[in-house]
């Protein structure tokens, strides 16, 4: 049996399949593992990927006994013949495959509308290893596993994403709690946006410089914006940690203040919701070169709809002039990508939709369209509201998709600084 109380987990993560190591999936699993195991203030030491061959699995097991006692295993445990991680555990723990009526039953009332016949490869997912505890799969037929051996634990589970998340988020979680339940690791997040991590880094040197030894500071750079995390541990208590974070995220927030959007996961789309909902606002776009990516992100936040009415991707000069009102003389004369379109483009859309706010975007994304005067990169962005509007241009070529993502990124925190009346002129 595994040590209850363990003060201090070690994890190792295997990631098993010949399609992560092409490079044909991305490995998102063992980044799913690493976030909820950290949050049990489990430490995760290593991380293997291999294909799906006996030798190697066995291998890496071997070599991460040494140093974790937790293992989390992704990959393998499908019906068909490449998945062979089932077979390779059950060899390493000496274990006979038995055939579990209850797992059996489950797959066939999953399959009842999917398949029109069960499969000998669907009835081989109820085979299991006689010495693993079975966690029950509810989204899909391969079964998670977990071993317990010499004080150390093994736990594989599906490579399918969500399955793997679904059984994170029930079986595993509620066993490692009781194993991890006085581990004290802490992590707060402070979140921000339009400032360089290395500004970041000159504006709190001194506090970074006089952090304890147990408190370390994380800088995560994203497309435009930065993610500070403090994450302590020791052996005081969570409460007495927390309370310290609380004083330390205080006097950093004073340093950057005006780019903090958040604290802990929240999102710039939700910050800027709670920002529009608390003043009872509306929002709409008006898109051209992101096509609709703001949009998006703005709807991927549930309840949306409360300060959203919608947009329009006007991606032609014809759709800018008809849906949005811009005039052919500012096409004619300074063209699609200009301040004067940005701005005519955001009014149209307030004006058209009603809105309190609107936001707007034009530009070239590339890779082609770019001119001397206006290379790749150039993108235009504008937001109005009743009593001004703005307007900003960068040239910042990162390829398209990036470009999109983060002309996307400064217009929300445009419209972020402009509902906070922070805007400078
Ligand atoms: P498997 O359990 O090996 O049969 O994996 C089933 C499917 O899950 C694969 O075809 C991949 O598309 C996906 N998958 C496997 N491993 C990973 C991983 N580490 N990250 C993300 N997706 C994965
Ligand atoms: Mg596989």
């Amino acid at each position: 049996m595994v040590k209850e109380n363990n003060t201090y987990s070690e994890a190792g993560i295997i990631v098993i399949g010949n399609e992560v190591l092409s490079g044909e999936t991305l490995d998102t699993n063992s980044q799913y593992i690493g976030k909820k195991l950290n949050e049990l203030g489990i430490v995760i030491r290593k991380k293997i990927s291999v294909p799906d061959e006996k030798e190697d699995i066995i291998q890496a097991i071997d070599s991460l006994w040494s140093c974790c006692n937790l293992i989390i295993v992704s990959g393998g445990l499908g019906p068909t013949n490449d998945d062979i991680t089932k077979k390779t555990l059950a060899t390493y723990f000496n274990s006979e495959l038995i055939f579990s009526q209850e797992i059996f039953e489950a797959i066939k009332k999953m399959l009842r509308h999917r398949v029109p016949v069960i499969s000998d490869a669907h009835r081989n997912q109820a085979y299991v290893p006689h010495n693993a505890r079975v966690l029950l799969n509810k989204l899909g037929t391969a079964a998670g596993l977990l071993f317990e051996k010499e004080g150390k634990v093994l736990i594989a589970l599906p490579g399918v994403p969500y399955e793997l998340r679904g059984l994170m988020d029930s079986e595993v979680r509620s066993y490692l709690q009781k194993l991890t339940s006085s581990n004290s690791l802490i992590n707060k997040n402070i979140k921000t946006i339009g400032i360089a991590e290395s500004i970041i880094a000159q504006k709190i040197k001194d506090i970074e410089d006089s952090l304890p030894v147990y408190i370390k500071l994380a800088y995560l750079p994203s497309i435009g914006q930065v993610k500070l995390r403090l994450t302590a541990q020791n052996g005081k208590d969570k409460d007495s940690l927390s309370k310290e974070l609380d004083v330390l995220i205080e006097k950093i927030s004073s340093r950057i203040s005006e780019y903090i959007y958040g604290y802990g996961d929240v999102t710039v789309t939700e910050a800027i919701g709670l920002l529009l909902r608390e003043r009872a606002a509306s929002l709409s776009t008006a898109e051209s070169c992101s096509g609709g990516f703001i949009a998006h992100s703005i709807t991927s936040v549930s309840g949306s709809s409360e300060y959203y009415l919608g947009g329009i991707i006007a991606y032609s000069n014809q759709m800018k002039v008809k849906e949005l009102g811009v005039s052919k003389s500012i096409l004619d004369t300074y063209g699609a990508v200009s301040q004067e379109c940005a701005e005519a483009m955001a009014k149209g859309a307030r004006k058209k939709y009603g809105t309190s706010y609107a936001i707007s975007t034009t530009g070239i994304a590339g890779p082609k369209g770019g001119s001397k005067e206006k290379p790749v990169g150039t993108i235009w962005l504008a937001v109005d509201s009743e009593d001004e509007t703005i307007s900003k241009k960068i040239v910042f070529d990162r390829g398209r998709i990036q470009n999109i993502h983060l002309s996307s990124v400064i217009v929300l925190n445009m419209l972020r600084m402009l509902i906070l009346k922070k805007v400078d002129h």
